[in-house]
């Protein structure tokens, strides 16, 4: 950061804090990760500089002869990653790409179906406070009170009673495999379209170890910063007929210029995600998550649908006594950082929450494995149980530190 340092000490004394902070903290938030030192360099290049409003060889700038390689280049590395008919690396972020994808699908009005935020679904599949929710006729579904899964009958019963337009699939806090085929058959007894926003799973499929939704789904939407380990960002996919609603939704509807050092970031991603030492690290973030769950499990937590098939894990607090906010602060002060998560059900308020998310992805990149977890499992479990005990604390938080320093962070060391 050596150009910093010269012309703006004052941003570089922050930077350099958070550089501190992700150096000495065990990261457990279940939609982040640590990026390659090839995605920032792309990332963090002159790219940045050119516009590049259109599509490789069709754009409204000139100059493009370049940026058009880089983007046909992500474009076909990520075709083959999820055998994709047609897809659009442009989109800012996640965010973006279901704003864009709504656009192609959808008229204003139009009912679509998607996962209540409260159960783990999305906010942009129809939460008030977004766009999604004010623009489109959400109705939704949820998981079963008995077994926290999603419960495809309730779907199926809300699909032909609403006959949606779009049904969407994917969540952001849900443990389980997501059942793509069955929403294909709900989608097809009611003539909708069926989207699915793989965000949190993406890495997972890309190596075979979630079922994938693309034979299934008319589009898919996914961010590339979550278990997929590249810049943050998001792409889209979809069948040829849907290609050019797509492409227009994203570009002009949804935005202007792309981000082309994020497109050259993406390119490299797909890149890292193509090679077989990808289907070893995400085996290891499932393995990771697995054991987690059991330690946590037998030590008394009880867990959302009692486990996980992913990379994340829902913890209900509710037996503990403790919120997710306590939890999420106390786990803070000695160095484990997570987030407060609202469980099916909650009784707790939105803002507190009767839970917590862990997840693996970012924890695995850094090479903690099994032994790493076990101890992990036992930390969490002496703080939320001595909340706000200073003498545990201080021993934890020195232990977290200790095993901090025995393991870099790739993107900054
Ligand atoms: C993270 C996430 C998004 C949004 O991604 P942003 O890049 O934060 O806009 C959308 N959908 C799902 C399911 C997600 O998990």
């Amino acid at each position: 950061m050596s150009y910093l340092q010269k012309t703006d000490p004052e941003l570089n004394r922050i930077i350099e804090l958070e550089k501190k902070r992700q150096r000495e903290t065990i990261n457990l938030i279940a939609s982040e990760n640590y990026t390659s030192k090839a995605v920032l360099e792309a990332l963090g290049s002159f790219l940045t500089d050119k516009y590049a409003e259109g599509y490789p060889h069709h754009r409204h700038y000139g100059g493009c002869e370049n940026v058009d390689e880089i983007e046909t280049l992500a474009l076909e590395r990520l075709k083959k990653l999820y055998k994709a008919d047609h897809a659009n690396v442009q989109p800012h972020a996640g965010a973006q790409a279901n704003m864009a994808a709504y656009f192609a699908l959808l008229d204003y009005g139009d009912t679509v179906m998607g996962m209540k935020l409260a159960h783990g679904g999305h906010m942009t599949h129809g939460d008030q406070i977004t766009f999604s929710g004010r623009s489109y006729h959400f109705i939704h579904y949820g998981v079963s009170k008995e077994t926290e899964r999603i419960d495809y009958d309730e779907v199926e019963r809300l699909a032909l009673e609403h006959k949606p337009k779009l049904i969407v699939a994917g969540a952001s806090a849900y443990p389980r495999i997501i059942d793509f085929e069955r929403f294909r058959s709900i989608a097809d007894k009611v003539g909708a379209k069926l989207m699915v926003d793989m965000a949190h799973i993406a890495g997972l499929i890309a190596v075979g170890l979630h079922p994938t939704p693309v034979p299934y789904s008319d589009v898919v939407t996914s961010t590339t910063h979550k278990t997929l380990r590249g810049p943050r960002s998001a792409f889209i996919l979809c069948r040829k007929e849907l290609a050019h609603e797509i492409d227009h939704g994203v570009f002009p509807e949804m935005q202007g210029g792309p981000l082309v050092h994020a497109i050259a970031a993406k390119a490299e991603c797909f890149y890292e995600a193509l090679q077989p030492s990808f289907y070893d690290y995400q085996k290891a973030v499932l393995d990771n998550a697995l054991i987690l769950a059991m330690e946590l499990q037998r030590d008394g937590l009880r867990l959302v649908s009692g486990g996980t098939d992913n990379h994340l894990i829902l913890v209900d607090l509710t037996r503990t006594g403790v919120t997710g906010m306590d939890a999420q602060e106390a786990l803070e002060r000695v160095g484990i950082v997570v987030n407060r998560n609202s469980i099916p059900f909650d009784t707790q308020s939105t803002w507190t929450t009767g839970g917590i998310r862990l997840g693996t992805p970012a924890a695995t990149t850094r090479g903690l494995r099994q032994t790493e977890m076990k101890q992990i499992a036992g930390w969490i479990l002496k703080v939320i149980n001595h909340v706000g005990d200073k003498i545990v604390e201080t021993q934890v938080r020195e232990e977290v530190r200790h095993l901090c320093g025995r393991f870099p962070v790739p993107s900054i060391d």
